[in-house]
């Protein structure tokens, strides 16, 4: 049989939060029976993890899947495996067209991966393994992040339907992640000064594993681990944000005064044709409501432009809704038409130049709101977590409370002192912009 111990394997992650962590249990797999480079021009076999809900992140995906099969001749490649998204929804029209690639796997099914790569070496075939697997057994997980900080998968699939989005009939329905499972996984990821919730929607966790909405008791769990700094919450679902999280979100000191809510819209009319639960001004009252019980609570959003029926009328409402919201920071993303989704079909679709501008528009409109919230931090003193050095600009970089990693912005200080990645500092903030802020280490906190 043929022994793949001695064999260099490089991935990349492409996509999501939610695909790092599958990229991240699939390196835990991998270093049980070969070794792991991160320089793909060394290795014999290279693993693209692929995101495939927008046709921009399907033509990534198959953009890179070429480039790295240039390898076969430059390099050292001897198998090309494709995982995740693509394969999973798409193996039907891809496994006799893309031909570069040796090995296919569905993103349940990487516990298979060692199989199917002897398979594939012995037969000198390209194996499909996708949908093989209906869970994921090894919980081995090598985190791919700078170490202070880690993303926690609590869950996969989705319930909600929205009639633009892929995603359900891609990762299928909404699958929690058993809690002692996600206490273990935790537990074993070493001092994390930042635990950052992530699924499709978050809120809803538990629903289909324990009967009810339990992320507050999920959070208080993991909130018990001393390895845990703190816990960040992203993708929360607004119709099921209620009392008993924002007091959790309030009055548990270990989580982030922060909280990541997509709305994608706040016209009714599109709104319903989203298929997204919720109004306008439900919306609007449920963000007043967040601010009052909890005093500085960065709230961010994303929104999507140019869904079909749109009208001037429409848009206009979403961008009075931004000025009344005054959020702390938000995402804009052009409506992309998915063949497969229901909204494919509806009428009244917008052009793409109509909806590139409005997206320039949306977010020209949210850099103002977001410059007038960071200016009220000048002069002030912030917890920041650094995050390491920016060399560009020749100062540490790292994130206040209201900055979550990729996605928002950053705080850039300078110190005389040795500042170490991962530790807290209070920063003197001297100047801010739209989304970033610049000041000096006023003292070192831990
Ligand atoms: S909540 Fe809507 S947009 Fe998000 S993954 Fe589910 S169906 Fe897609």
């Amino acid at each position: 049989m043929t022994s793949l111990k001695d064999k260099k394997i490089a991935v990349i992650s492409l996509g999501c939060d939610k695909n790092r962590v599958d990229t991240e249990k699939m390196l835990g797999v991998i270093e049980d029976f070969a070794s792991l480079t991160s320089n793909a021009e060394e290795a014999e076999i290279i693993i693209i993890n692929t995101c495939a809900f927008l046709a921009s992140s399907r033509k990534e995906a198959i953009e890179t899947i070429i480039e790295f099969n240039g390898l076969r001749e430059a390099g050292k490649l001897e198998k090309l495996v494709v995982t995740g998204c693509l394969p999973q929804k798409f193996i039907g029209e891809i496994f006799d067209t893309l031909t570069e690639a040796d090995v296919f796997l569905g993103f349940l099914d990487y516990d298979l991966l060692k199989e199917a790569l002897i398979e594939s070496y012995e037969t000198g075939e390209r194996v499909n393994y996708v949908g093989r697997k209906k869970t994921v057994e090894s919980k081995k997980r090598i985190v791919s992040t700078p170490l202070h900080y880690a993303y926690l998968k609590i869950a996969d699939g989705c319930n909600n339907r929205c009639t633009y989005c892929l995603i359900p009939y891609i990762r299928g329905k909404y699958v929690s992640v058993p809690k002692e499972d996600l206490i273990k996984e935790a537990s074993s990821l070493g001092d994390v000064s930042e635990l950052i919730l992530v699924a499709q929607d978050i809120t809803r966790y538990g629903e289909d594993l324990y009967g009810k909405m339990s992320l507050v008791e999920l959070i208080k769990e993991l909130s018990k681990l001393e390895n845990i700094g703190y816990i960040r919450l992203l993708y929360c679902y607004p119709d099921v944000i209620d009392d008993e999280l924002i007091g959790e979100i309030r009055d548990n000191p270990k989580v982030v005064k922060y909280i990541d809510i997509p709305l994608q819209h706040a016209d009714d009319v599109i709104l319903k044709t989203m298929n997204r639960k919720g109004n306008r001004d439900g919306y609007l009252s449920l963000i007043n409501k967040l601010k009052t019980e909890i005093p500085g609570i960065a709230i961010r959003s994303t929104f999507i432009a140019g869904f079909p029926g749109e009208d001037e009328q429409a848009f206009e409402n979403l961008k009075s809704f931004l000025s009344d919201a005054k959020l702390f920071n938000a995402g804009f993303f052009a409506y992309s038409r998915e063949e497969g989704t229901p909204a494919y079909k509806l009428k009244n679709q917008v052009s793409y130049k109509i909806k590139q501008k409005r997206v320039k528009e949306l977010y020209s409109l949210q850099k103002n709101i977001s410059k007038q919230n960071l200016s009220t931090f000048k002069g002030k003193v912030l917890k920041v977590l650094c995050d390491g050095i920016n060399y560009d600009k020749q100062m540490f970089e790292g994130r206040a409370y209201f900055n979550a990693p990729d996605i928002d912005g950053k705080v850039y200080f300078t110190s005389e002192s040795n500042v170490e990645q991962g530790k807290f500092y209070e920063v003197f903030v001297e100047r801010t912009d739209a989304y970033d802020l610049y000041g000096r280490i006023y003292n070192e906190l831990t």
